[in-house]
């Protein structure tokens, strides 16, 4: 059997929750009985997000098989509740690598390439390999940007070809718009979404679904008036306003049975009847006054939310789960070197240093994890927040300012952290650091030990750089512990501190493996001590209930 396809579609502006969107339908669809999977197609010409700038991009997200990718999939991750594989991102970058290579190895011998057919095909070919990695029986296809992008045009023309080559029934097309509110008449506009359909017809492509996106709640009557002019079923304009909640998403899509029309369209019979129950209590949860936490996250994107935002769904997936509010302060790394932010951090009961790349604020990280030592606050560190939490330690024990890193510091006289030995040949940015899941054995009685509750655990990574095990032992004897480390012991994937409330760092990115419902067990950890420090009483969900 063919796998049914779901394409996503943005119109009048980027941002306005096209990902989400599509998450939540794969949930919708999940909650049914259906194996989905979902894919984002980015029409920008790098390989991977993994080159770019946070923020030109966000967060870099990355998946098992060490793919990385765009943050969208983090919301399909997050609400589908999968994992999903590097199949699931697919770039103009890649699309046009792959042809110029099929090309130049002579297998196009004789014929002209060109955007229709080669590029559309190798487009088709790539959206085909979702089913078959992944088994998915419904697959929905998110495109970024918006329509009438330059860059977009031959995914949306390969999208278009595949209702033929796949049938009315095996393929839906979904619409998200935006309605902009006018304040002056206090109105919405439904001009601009006309327009875009208008234009996605021009294309060849004509919605089955429009999704209409406002910060303002939408009337029937303006639903009405988009069916007429963009000629969709009534029914099948969704109106979406705001929620400051965004895993009410879901619940507001069931609400207005979108899940029925899909199906209905692909001719598909629900297997089981939604539970939304425990999606319910979640919500609930969020809006319930409930204590609050404040926790720093020093970084230095800090400007750009997006960039790190996978760390923030996951401490505010443990704060559900423990039944606090969570206070997010996001202090500049920058400004804490020119000692200017230090109020802010001095309020907050914890402290989180993510991850990142290259000099800028470095030291003003490194300072946050010395203020969090030594006034015994709570710390996590991220990757890179566990590297400067030893650069750190390593500066106290050994009374040398000058350990470091050598990606900061090439002629440290303690390289603390280090260019792991099979990182030193290579020249090639993209995609060549340690990526992706690997496994990780954690020393009884640590604090890691005692927070997942196991001995053997799988994270994933991203970084270059590594714990020098010249050091371990000096580090060891002087109070930091080694809690989790790689199979044959040489790693370290997890650093803390033995006198310290929770001082924890790792190697790897255990945000990306968070769930609403799931809570990472290193961010309850975290959190939870971040609670009794403040004299925070907590009631965790499972015990609440
Ligand atoms: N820059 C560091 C490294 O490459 C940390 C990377 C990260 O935080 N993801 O090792």
């Amino acid at each position: 059997m063919t796998a049914k396809y779901i394409f996503f579609t943005g119109g009048v502006v980027s941002s306005v929750g096209k990902g989400v969107t599509a998450a939540a339908i794969g949930r919708l669809l999940k909650e049914r009985g259906f194996k989905v999977a979902v894919q984002k197609l980015d029409p920008y010409i790098n390989v991977d997000p993994g080159t770019m700038s946070p923020y030109q991009h966000g967060e870099v997200f990355v998946l098992d098989d060490g793919a990385e990718t765009d943050l969208d999939l983090g919301h399909y991750e997050r609400f589908i509740d999968v994992r999903l594989s590097r199949v699931c991102n697919v770039t103009t970058g890649q699309v046009y690598a792959e042809v110029i290579s099929k090309e130049r190895h002579g297998d196009y011998l004789g014929g002209t390439i060109q955007v229709i057919p080669q590029i559309t095909n190798e487009i088709k070919r790539r959206i085909g390999a979702v089913a078959k990695a992944t088994g998915a029986e419904i697959v929905l296809v998110e495109v970024g940007g918006t329509v009438g992008d330059i860059e977009s045009l031959p995914f949306l023309e390969a999208l278009r070809q595949l209702r033929s080559d796949l049938g009315r029934e095996n393929t839906l097309y979904i619409h998200v718009t935006w309605l902009p509110y006018i304040g002056a008449t206090g109105e919405l506009k439904t001009k601009p979404t006309q327009h875009s359909v208008r234009e996605l017809r021009s294309i060849g492509i004509s919605p089955d679904v429009i999704v209409a996106r406002s910060d303002y709640p939408v009337e029937d009557s303006l639903c009405e008036k988009i069916a007429l002019f963009c000629d969709v079923e009534k029914r099948a304009v969704i109106p979406m306003a705001t929620t400051p909640v965004l895993y009410e998403v879901p619940l507001l899509l069931e609400k207005a049975r979108i899940a029925e029309f899909i199906t209905e369209r692909l001719k598909l019979e629900a297997r089981r009847k939604p539970d939304w129950a425990e999606w319910t209590r979640l919500v609930e949860e969020v809006r319930r006054e409930k204590p609050s936490v404040s926790v720093a996250l020093v970084g230095k994107y800090v400007e750009l939310q997006d960039a790190y935002m996978s760390v923030r769904e996951a401490l505010k997936h443990a704060a559900l789960h423990l039944g606090v509010e969570l206070k997010l302060s996001w202090v500049h790394s920058v400004e804490l070197e020119k000692d200017r932010g230090w109020n802010q951090l001095k309020e907050v009961h914890g402290i989180v240093v993510p991850g990142g790349f290259g000099g800028r604020g470095i030291e003003g990280k490194i300072r946050a994890a010395r203020f969090a030592r030594t006034e015994k606050i709570p710390y996590l560190g991220l990757c890179l927040g566990m590297q400067l939490m030893v650069v750190e330690f390593a500066r106290f024990v050994l009374e040398n300012e000058e350990a470091n890193s050598t990606e900061f510091d090439r002629i440290t006289p303690h390289p603390v952290i280090d260019l792991m030995p099979d990182q030193r040949q290579i020249n090639d940015m993209g995609g060549t650091m340690r990526l992706g899941l690997y496994p990780c054995h954690l020393q009884p009685g640590t604090i890691a030990a005692k927070a997942y509750e196991t001995d053997l655990v799988e994270e994933r990574h991203r970084h270059r750089f590594e714990f020098n095990n010249d050091y371990r032992t000096i580090l060891g004897e002087k109070g930091m512990r080694f809690s989790g480390l790689s199979p044959d012991g040489r790693l370290v994937e997890i650093a803390e501190l033995v006198d310290h409330p929770f001082m924890l760092g790792t190697q790897f990115h255990p945000e990306f493996l968070s769930r609403p419902n799931r809570p990472h067990p290193l961010f309850t950890a975290f959190l939870k001590a971040v609670c009794d420090q403040a004299g925070i009483q907590i009631y965790p969900r499972d015990q609440a209930s």
